[in-house]
Formats: C-alpha cells, sequence, structure tokens
C-alpha cells in the first residue's frame, strides 16, 4: 500500500520535491523566486561617483563627445577616477537611465560577438523587452537595450527575431544506435534545431550509461542528461520487447549506483505507467523506480498513455492505474503525455478531468507535455480548460514518430502484441504537414495555437525545465555564465496543425528556430527534421 505522504501534499508546500528532504546528494531543490535576486547579486558594476575627480575639463569634453555612452562603460573601463569624473560633471539627469538588474554592460572592445534588437524573453529575470546582448569569448558580457558594438566585433541583427535562454527539450531519445533506430542523433534534437538542452527520457541504463556518456553525452555540441530507464535494458528500440520491462528487469541498487557515478548527466529516473505494463506487473514497476528516485533524491518521470498492448485475456480500466499512480508520486516527480490520446492519460472517457490528477497537482506533482505521438488537440483543450497548465514541453522525438529527408519511419506510438510497429496509415510522403512532430518550436506554435501566451511557452522550455532538472543555473541569461541562447522566428500566416489523430488546429504563428549558442559554438539551424521554411511561409 503506497503511503500517503503527510499533507505536506499542499499546493503551497508543492514548490519543491519532498525528496530532496532525503538525504540528497545530486538534488538542488530549484529556486523559484530567486532569479531576479540573483540576476541583481550578480557582479554588477555601477557608476558609483567616488568624490576625487580629475580635471572637469575633461570630463565635460567626455560627456559631450559621447553622448550614447552609458555611465556602465566608464564605470568598468576606468574604475574611480573616471567614473567619478563622468558622475561629477554629468548632472543626474543627463545620464541615460541606469542599466536594471541583470542587464548590465561591460568594457567596449571586448566583445567577440554582440546579438542586436532581438526580443528578449527571459522569464526567469523578468525581462520581456527589445535587448542587446554582448558576449566576449563565449561568455555573457553584457545585456542592456543599447550595446555599442567595437569596431571588428561580430555583430548579427535580430530585430524581429525571439531571444531566449537556451531551450532545454525535458524529452527525447537521443541514444543513438544503442536503442536502435528509435535513438536520434542528440544534435540534430538540439543545437541543429536550436535547442541547447536534450533530455534523454529512459534511453541509458544503470547498464548502459557508460556508454551514453562517451559517445552521446561527450561529442556532442548540445548539453545532453538524461532520466536514467528504471529497467536494467533501457528503451532498446523504443521497449518493443515487452517481457523486458517488468519488475524482474529492475534493480534499485543499480539505478542508484549508475546515477550516482553519474551526477552531472542523471537528473532522475524515467518509469511507465500505462495499461500494457499494467495488466502484467500491475504498479510493481514503478514503486521499484520511485525507490531508486526515492533514494537519490532524484524525481521520477512518469510515462501515461498506452505504450504497450494488454496482456491476452486481461482487460484494464485505465482510470484504476492513475488511481494506483498517484498516492506513489511525491513533489517534484513528472507525469507526462497529459494530453495523450490513448488511455490512461488525464482526459477520461466520457471527457472528465481524472480526479486523480488534481490530487497530485496539489501535492506538487508537475506535468511534462512529451507531445511525441500522443498528442491530442481535443484532450489539451479539456485539460487546459479545466485551468490545468502543464510545466514543461518535451517534444518527445525518437526515430518511429518523425519524418526523415529521406523517407524516414514512424508508428502510431505503441507496439503491437506480435512487436511488429502498426503500419502508417498513409506512406510517408502522402501524410500532410505537420502530420509528425518535429521539436519543441512545434509544440509551443501548437500550444499557442491553443491559446497558451508565448512567454509562458518560454517559461515551459527554459527556467521550468531547469528546474524539473534540479539545474537553477540553466533556463536563464546571466551576466558572466557561459552564453546559452537560443533564436527563434514567428512566421506568421495561416496553417492547420494536425495532432495524432489526425485532427486539425488552425494556427496563424509557427515559431521556427534560427540559431542555438552554447559558449563560443554559434549553430545556425541545419537539422534536417526542422520543416521547410520557404514552404511553411507560402
Ligand atoms: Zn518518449
Amino acid at each position: 500500500m503506497p503511503e500517503k505522504k503527510k499533507p505536506a501534499a499542499k499546493a503551497a508546500a508543492a514548490a519543491k520535491p519532498a525528496a530532496a528532504a532525503k538525504a540528497a546528494p545530486a538534488k538542488k531543490p530549484a529556486p523559484a523566486r530567486e532569479p531576479a535576486v540573483a540576476a541583481k547579486a550578480a557582479p554588477v558594476k555601477k557608476p558609483v561617483a567616488a568624490p576625487k575627480a580629475a580635471s572637469a575639463k575633461k570630463a565635460a569634453v567626455a560627456a559631450k563627445a559621447a553622448p550614447v555612452k552609458k555611465p556602465a562603460v566608464a564605470v568598468k573601463a576606468a574604475p574611480a577616477k573616471k567614473a567619478a569624473v563622468a558622475a561629477k560633471s554629468a548632472p543626474a539627469k543627463k545620464l541615460p537611465a541606469m542599466p536594471k538588474s541583470a542587464e548590465v554592460q561591460a568594457m567596449p572592445g571586448t566583445y567577440s560577438l554582440v546579438l542586436k534588437g532581438a526580443r528578449v524573453i527571459d522569464p526567469a529575470n523578468g525581462i520581456d523587452g527589445i535587448r542587446d546582448i554582448a558576449i566576449s569569448n563565449g561568455i555573457i558580457a553584457a545585456i542592456s537595450e543599447r550595446i555599442t558594438a567595437p569596431r571588428g566585433t561580430r555583430v548579427l541583427d535580430l530585430k524581429g527575431q525571439i531571444l531566449t535562454p537556451g531551450l532545454i527539450d525535458t524529452h527525447c531519445h537521443i541514444y543513438e544506435h544503442v536503442t536502435g533506430d528509435f535513438g536520434l542523433n542528440a544534435d540534430m534534437v538540439g543545437m541543429r534545431s536550436g535547442v541547447t538542452t536534450v533530455v534523454d527520457q529512459g534511453g541509458p541504463s544503470a547498464l548502459t550509461i557508460g556508454g551514453f556518456n562517451q559517445y552521446v553525452v561527450q561529442p556532442s555540441a548540445s548539453r545532453v542528461l538524461c532520466f536514467i530507464s528504471a529497467y536494467l535494458a533501457g528503451g532498446l528500440l523504443g521497449h518493443k520487447y515487452v517481457d523486458l520491462y517488468g519488475p524482474t528487469g529492475i534493480n534499485v541498487d543499480a539505478i542508484v549506483k549508475a546515477a550516482r557515478e553519474n551526477p552531472g548527466i542523471v537528473r532522475g529516473i524515467k518509469a511507465h505507467a500505462e495499461p500494457g505494463g499494467y495488466s502484467r506487473w500491475g504498479v510493481e514497476s514503478l514503486k521499484l523506480a520511485k525507490k531508486a528516485g526515492h533514494e537519490l533524491g532524484l524525481p521520477t518521470y512518469v510515462h501515461l498513455g498506452t505504450l504497450w498492448p494488454e496482456a491476452a485475456g486481461v482487460k484494464v480500466d485505465p482510470q484504476q492505474i492513475i488511481n494506483e499512480v498517484v498516492p506513489l508520486l511525491e513533489a517534484g516527480d513528472i507525469l507526462a503525455h497529459p494530453f495523450t490520446r490513448y488511455p490512461s492519460g488525464f482526459v477520461n472517457k466520457d471527457g472528465s478531468i481524472h480526479p486523480f490528477v488534481l490530487e497530485a497537482l496539489a501535492k506538487g506533482v508537475k506535468i511534462d507535455v512529451g507531445r511525441g505521438a500522443h498528442f491530442s488537440f481535443d484532450n489539451a483543450k479539456q485539460v487546459l480548460a479545466a485551468g490545468i497548465m502543464p510545466d514543461t514541453l518535451g517534444a518527445d522525438l525518437h526515430g518511429y514518430n518523425i519524418k526523415f529527408p529521406d523517407g524516414g519511419r514512424w508508428y502510431r506510438g505503441m507496439f503491437t502484441d506480435t512487436a511488429e510497429m502498426e503500419p502508417p496509415e498513409a506512406p510517408m510522403e502522402e501524410l500532410p504537414p505537420f502530420s509528425t512532430p518535429y521539436g519543441i518550436h512545434h509544440t509551443m506554435s501548437e500550444m499557442m495555437a491553443l491559446g497558451v501566451p508565448l512567454p509562458k511557452l518560454v517559461a515551459m522550455c527554459t527556467s521550468n525545465a531547469a528546474a524539473m532538472l534540479g539545474m537553477p543555473e540553466l533556463g536563464r541569461i546571466t551576466v558572466g555564465a557561459p552564453a546559452d541562447i537560443s533564436v527563434f522566428r514567428i512566421l506568421t500566416g495561416e496553417w492547420m496543425l494536425r495532432d495524432s489523430n489526425g485532427v486539425s488546429q488552425k494556427a496563424t504563428q509557427l515559431l521556427h528556430p534560427t540559431l542555438a549558442l552554447r559558449g563560443t559554438n554559434l549553430q545556425m539551424t541545419d537539422s534536417p527534421l526542422l520543416p521547410n521554411v520557404t514552404e511553411l511561409a507560402a
């Protein structure tokens, strides 16, 4: 019997994973409201006037000659003395407005790159407005409404585009080769798609995490993290062979050991709660995954919606699954695929929202969209109408649900009894646009079409995702920290988006990534997963 966690399960207390209370080595509870403070605390140079100056003449000249120069310039460049001059000679009201909190200018002449004129949306720092960002050798040097790029500095004009902290895709499958054709190339999903951090959900296991580190994490331009599979087998061929995934294939000690040995990579445990598994072993697998997560102080990410067919002769009531799952969950755990078109998601057959979902949310359980082959506009509308907003937006791309330029492979989201994939209902090339997912920009566009505002969606892919990963240093733009930035465009027009059921939804705006920047690595998007913009714009 899953014992109820004491009534700390209240919405207010929900912010921190209760698991963190346990000896939690890796997990740092993400500070929900710290951003502004942190930004302020950053090493900001203020043009404070020290009352000792050189000649007033010089100062006056300087003030005249450089009307647009901001005080910060003088400050950094010339510590006490010159700053003092400037301050003295120029009356306060003549000075341009002081940069706010995180928005600081650094010494000119040291920038290697200036990103100009984008609308910067950085929810963690409370920024939504036109800003310039200067980068010096891969480090954010300044954020301000206007930065003058010294001659010779590389400048990218991003007018009309949206610039955000590096986007985080919280759900993808990128254990290339080892998980067979299920695993995509990490940079194809990441940097080349305008996303700087990608999180594999359940590909690597306790037995295969070493290879994941060596062959995926290390060589990738993208930051690669994972929720380690609860199963020793990991996500081989997308969990095709169901018999590998019962409780006998789980070893809690092995998970704990692997996670402790890879603290920079493993951010949680991946498990499933769906009719196929439930028909075979109830929620035993999930209980073991939770045990490991509990010991590690890491969250468990729970897949909802049918993955495997039910065992022969067993009929499962999908509503019963959530009844048994929710009591096992703690604050910080994640329910995935809330909008799934398959049974055992948030929406009951009669269209109502499963009451246990609300109970889960009340105790601080988080929601990841996990778009993949699950997305149903109808269910999404029901969930959103009930006032339930996802926290993060994993795109859940893998080798079986995307369209490759060569025709690709795809399936409809679950394996059949014979372990064969359901064939596509139409040949790949005949499928209308948007029939297959292509990344978090796609998911964001779908959510925008359902009325979710852009800044909220950016928060889901930045600060909220960073909190889910227990890495509050991510998902924000911080002066002095390595550059970690995504840029995208908003195309306007009229499109019919299609969900995994083939249901259409009109969209008038479509997000399309243009670049990703990590440190000194500037990547213009060129992923073969992305749709052709000229076709889209037509
Ligand atoms: Zn997945």
